[in-house]
């Protein structure tokens, strides 16, 4: 370990732990093959970012294919190769490379060299990319007779779809809105989520064959009777829309409104301006969507009175007013019970909403809405506090009145199942066991929101699992386990079938050993739906300290917001992807660096022939020169080499 002038440490070798002054006698460690009897075995493990996508993407796999080591085969491009993989899982690269929080990058074993891989802004440049060349999934047969209604065109929703098409089936997807996208265009606004990508993102899996149902929802233009007796099978992707109020005195005011109604009015273009003093309570995603809405909306002086926000949101039409007169910047204040570095908010979104002169105070407690003679809210009563737990204890003495014309509360969603009472499990929402089906009943399954809030990509994994348990059903099998990590691995036999070099067909009937045979792939397993290869299996010494390539993004100011609705991330250039993509370690799968041939002291591990070598299978060792000394495990930096056979 060598320390830089300015005491930091730079990770160069990390066989041992710091001050950890005794030298292993290696000639004992290593060479005691006469004893051990062990040869190198390929183990092929999940790296910990694909574990902690909860998605389950394979990130390493279109890492690969980026940074241009996992090749295509015949005359696809790179470009669609790494669309085809990492849409396997979601598809939605674009969406989730911009607005996903990203818990991929805080699982990358990368952190143990310097800093992690840049995994959605490579997700961004993939969907980017793919949008911008009108890629589209391959046309699906509906091959099934069964047919599924789907409830909720939200990211659950159309995952579903996806990958039931994927499988052949017939599906519906209902939506009371206007146009599908769920949260992704009624919650977050077009500067994070830009609407042209979105339309093309949602496109394409329509073009799969989804049938859609418009403005139909369900429980009351479509009664549920009707959806169980016409389908199959039922997903429910009802999303979480009905905000809750602030548990305070006076927070039924007519100008305190919930978070999501108010973003709502917003991105149906209803909403084209707010109150001059506007209180938001949240401190998550939402309330920053909000508080950063209201910096870009302002308020104009002489509003009609049909036109306040609180009608707005509630309903009425508004005059056109905004393009017509000069608005001016509202003051916008967000609480939040936790200090602001730990708010739930992306960090970044938190940086941007206080550039952008939002005034954000951690650790305040609401105590009450403050309403003048007419029941109207002025403003709202707080104070300073400290979390037991999760539990706000106000501290005595530090009570203070924010003044506000509309307040906002956006500190927790739950289901809107006004007609479906028969499904809600008393808190708004509705039961759902492992495999995402409705306990006792049949034929009934759900993803998203409505299981419990999260994020957009925790609704199209638990999408990506009901269709499977959908499948179950269809198919009468019993559902007893599910994988530790998700399915969507790399597959050594689906790679040498896209090359042409499957193995032989077993004949059945008495062998002696395989190692003649060509039936079997020779001493490579599978463990990746077991096995997280953690970061001190990788010989972390290997890689050299490269910084991250971060994103541009386009920084606003307070006084630059006011009207301001453009995109702030600026996406990756081809060469910065390629590079960035070039970061990754590769946790759990050989990529090809050689040191295993080179160190081998025996000449017994050795490269593949050319025209039989994929990912996966690059060297092979000779296991009649092979001595077990474990060297070549031991300077394999991806962990993909365990010493085994022996054991
Ligand atoms: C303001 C806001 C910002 C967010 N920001 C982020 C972020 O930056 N990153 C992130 O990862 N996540 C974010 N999230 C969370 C993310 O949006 C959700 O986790 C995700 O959208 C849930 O998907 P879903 O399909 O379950 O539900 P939804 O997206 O809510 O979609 C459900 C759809 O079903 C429709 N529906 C409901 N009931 C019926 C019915 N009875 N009949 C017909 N249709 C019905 C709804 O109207 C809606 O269109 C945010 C959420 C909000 C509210
Ligand atoms: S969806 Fe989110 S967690 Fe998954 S790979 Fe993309 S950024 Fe990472
Ligand atoms: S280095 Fe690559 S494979 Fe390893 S955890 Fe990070 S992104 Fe995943």
């Amino acid at each position: 370990m060598t320390t830089t002038p300015s005491g930091d440490q730079n990770h160069t070798f990390r066989r041992y732990e710091d001050d950890d002054h005794d030298v292993d006698a290696w000639d004992e460690v290593i060479f005691q093959a006469g004893w051990s009897h062990k040869c190198p075995t390929y183990i092929n493990k999940t790296p910990p970012c694909q574990g902690s996508c909860p998605s389950g993407h394979d990130i390493r796999g279109w890492l690969q294919i980026v940074r241009q080591l996992e090749k295509p085969t015949g005359d696809m491009d790179w470009q669609r190769y790494a669309f085809n993989r990492a849409t396997d899982a979601n598809p939605f690269p674009s969406m989730m490379g911009r607005v996903c929080p990203a818990p991929c990058e805080d699982g990358c074993n990368r952190n143990q060299v310097e800093d992690f891989v840049g995994i959605n802004a490579v997700e961004q440049f993939i969907g980017d990319y793919a949008i911008e060349h009108g890629f589209e999934f391959e046309k699906c047969e509906t091959t099934s007779d069964k047919k599924i209604a789907i409830i909720g065109g939200g990211p659950a929703g159309l995952a579903a779809a996806f990958q039931l098409r994927k499988l052949g089936h017939a599906c519906t997807i209902f939506d009371d809105h206007e146009e599908l996208g769920g949260m992704m265009r009624y919650g977050i606004p077009s500067y994070r989520t830009p609407r042209d990508t979105l339309d093309g993102e949602i496109q394409r899996i329509i073009n799969m064959g989804v049938d859609v149902k418009l403005k139909t929802r369900v429980g009351k233009d479509v009664p549920m009777d009707d959806v169980e007796k016409e389908f199959d099978a039922i997903i429910w992707a009802l999303g979480a829309k009905s905000g809750r109020p602030l548990p305070v005195p006076g927070a039924d005011a007519p100008n305190c409104l919930s978070g999501v109604a108010f973003l709502e009015a917003f991105n149906e273009k209803r909403l084209q301006i707010v109150a001059k003093k506007v209180v938001v309570v949240g401190g998550g995603d939402t309330s920053i969507d909000v508080v950063s809405v209201a910096r870009r909306l302002g308020h104009i002086t002489e509003v009609h009175e049909k036109d306040s926000t609180e009608n707005v949101v509630l309903g009425f039409t508004a005059h056109d007013v905004a393009s017509t007169v000069v608005r001016e910047g509202s003051t916008v204040t967000l609480t939040s019970l936790f200090p602001i570095e730990n708010m739930t908010a992306a960090e970044h979104e938190v940086e941007d909403a206080l550039r952008e002169g939002v005034s954000i105070k951690g650790s305040v407690m609401p105590l009450e809405v403050m309403l003048d003679s007419e029941g109207r809210a002025t403003g709202l009563r707080c104070c300073e506090c400290t979390l037991d737990g999760n539990r706000p204890v106000a501290t005595e003495g530090t009570e203070f009145t924010i003044e506000a014309d509309i307040i906002v509360s956006a500190i927790g969603q739950s289901g809107d199942l006004t007609g479906l009472e028969s499904m809600d499990n008393g808190h708004g929402f509705i039961n759902s066991d492992k495999f995402y089906q409705v306990p006792d009943k049949p034929g009934h399954f759900l993803a998203g929101d409505i299981v419990r809030p999260h994020l957009l990509t925790t609704a199209i994994g638990q999408a990506a699992i009901a269709v499977e348990s959908v499948q179950a059903y269809l198919d009468d099998q019993e559902l007893s386990k599910r994988p530790k990590v998700d399915v969507h691995h790399f597959d050594l036999l689906h790679k040498l079938s896209e090359w042409n070099l499957s193995p032989e067909e077993h004949e059945a009937g008495e062998s002696r050993g395989t190692s003649e045979e060509n039936f079997a792939v020779h001493n490579y397993d599978d463990r990746s739906a077991a096995e997280i290869i953690p970061h001190d299996d990788l010989f972390l010494g290997h890689y050299e300290e490269t910084p991250r390539h971060k994103r541009d993004t386009i920084a606003i100011s307070s006084e630059e917001v006011l009207g301001n609705f453009t995109e702030r991330l600026v996406g990756y250039e081809e060469a910065a992807a390629i590079e960035e993509a070039g970061r990754c370690m590769s946790c759990g799968m050989c990529f090809e660096c050689d040191n295993c041939v080179i160190f081998c002291p025996q000449d017994a591990v050795k490269k593949t022939p050319k025209a039989q070598s994929t990912t996966g299978r690059y060297v092979y060792t000779d296991y009649s020169r092979c001595i077990g000394c474990h060297i070549c495990a031991d300077v394999c930096p991806t962990g993909y080499i365990n010493m085994g056979l022996g054991e």
